[in-house]
């Protein structure tokens, strides 16, 4: 890009918006079809070399590449790849147009890989225990940047030669994705359009600090992706301290939210609790959360916390994570303990923050 205002990323189309687009400059719709799959499933490479392309669809690449106000598919700068050492995790740092950057994490199954997204530069939520939420939030992440993330994991590990496919999203990297909704339901309408990325809704799964009046709407627009709701606390007060955003919407509210999901879904909901020793680790906790889940289809995924420069706790013990779930399961309440995953590159649950801190290059606030 010269001078002028910034390019527009092709990420940031739904199919219409791009056949729109290509229709607006006196093209057939008829090219968004090509252009698309070459967008989302051909390996990467100059996309005005393609031999595919019919000529007004290359003219019009030529066009937009290098133009001020064109229309881009660069993808953003790598910054840094770091690999865990069982070559299990691979964290990202991705630099953005505006020089800000987020992360994400790629995580490797038997026969599949996981990527897990940023939403947000930054997030404004501040929970205690999370090293994004101690950094403070810059901005929101438009829909194409997080497109972005999803392609270029995808190519990552084309490049590396992996046949595994990319299979599951979690929208658990830094940031809040309610306190995005717009940008990114847009970005899951993109990567699970089945003439693209084609990714499965049933593969994706949406984390929520607890942002009531998303969730109320996530249900209204009958949205086909999982739920999982962070709750670490089973009261006002517990919660509050570590949630700070509880004040605004306390526990009642949350739980109604997630009644109306689930009555208008049938969906099951996932509830994430972080266990922090001595905080919210002990029997006593276990039945309150038990109880306060009572009627629900839920799954409680259990992480053991880990370590951010700004807090100061232990991960609950195993023997005491154990009795934890012993009591979930007795009460009825399916649970799981999270992996512990790339630790040794921080790429672990609420590790996330870009190293090379992106306020450096944040505009004053
Ligand atoms: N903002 C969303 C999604 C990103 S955080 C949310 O809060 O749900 C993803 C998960 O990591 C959340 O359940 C969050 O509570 C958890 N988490 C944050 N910091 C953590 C830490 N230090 N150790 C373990 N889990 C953490
Ligand atoms: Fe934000 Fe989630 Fe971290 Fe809370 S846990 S500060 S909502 S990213």
């Amino acid at each position: 890009m010269i001078d002028g205002s910034p390019q527009r990323s092709l990420f940031d189309l739904t199919f219409d918006g791009l056949e729109q687009a290509l229709t607006v400059a006196g093209l057939r719709p008829a090219h968004a079809r090509t252009f698309w799959r070459a967008l989302y499933r051909a390996a990467p490479g100059d996309l005005r070399a393609r031999r595919d392309f019919l000529p007004p669809l290359r003219r019009w690449i030529e066009e937009n590449a290098h133009v001020a106000g064109g229309w881009s598919a660069a993808l953003p700068e790598v910054a840094a790849d770091t690999r865990s050492s069982d070559g299990l995790t691979r964290k990202f740092l991705l630099r953005l147009a505006d020089g800000h950057a987020v992360e994400t994490v790629l995580m490797g199954y038997p026969g599949r890989f996981t990527a897990c997204l940023s939403t947000q530069v930054g997030c404004a939520m501040g929970c205690v225990f999370c090293a994004t939420g101690q950094a403070g939030f810059a901005r929101h992440l438009r829909a194409g940047e997080i497109v972005a993330q999803v392609v270029h994991a995808q190519r990552a590990l084309r490049a590396a030669g992996d046949d595994s496919a990319l299979r599951n999203l979690v929208l658990m990297g830094m940031g809040e994705p309610l306190h995005n909704y717009d940008a990114v339901l847009r970005a899951l309408a993109i990567v699970t359009d089945t003439r693209g990325l084609n990714l499965g809704p049933s593969r994706i799964t949406i984390s929520t600090v607890g942002v009531a009046p998303g969730i109320r709407r996530l249900a209204a627009e009958n949205q086909p992706f999982h739920l999982a709701v962070s709750l670490h606390g089973a009261s006002d007060e517990e919660r509050g301290a570590l949630v700070p955003v509880n004040h605004r919407w306390p526990l009642a509210e949350l739980l109604d939210a997630c009644r109306f999901y689930q009555q208008t879904t049938a969906r099951k909901i996932f509830f994430e609790w972080t266990l922090i020793a001595r905080a919210n680790d002990s029997p006593a906790h276990a039945r309150r959360l038990a109880a306060l889940l009572a009627g629900f289809d839920a799954h409680v995924n259990l992480i053991p916390l880990n370590a951010t420069v700004g807090f100061t706790a232990d991960a609950a013990s195993s023997a005491t994570t154990a009795e934890f779930q012993r009591i979930l399961r007795a009460a009825g309440l399916p649970s799981t303990v999270r992996q512990r995953r790339g630790l040794d590159v921080a790429a672990g649950c609420g590790q996330l923050r870009a190293e090379r801190d992106w306020r450096v290059t944040a505009a004053p606030a």
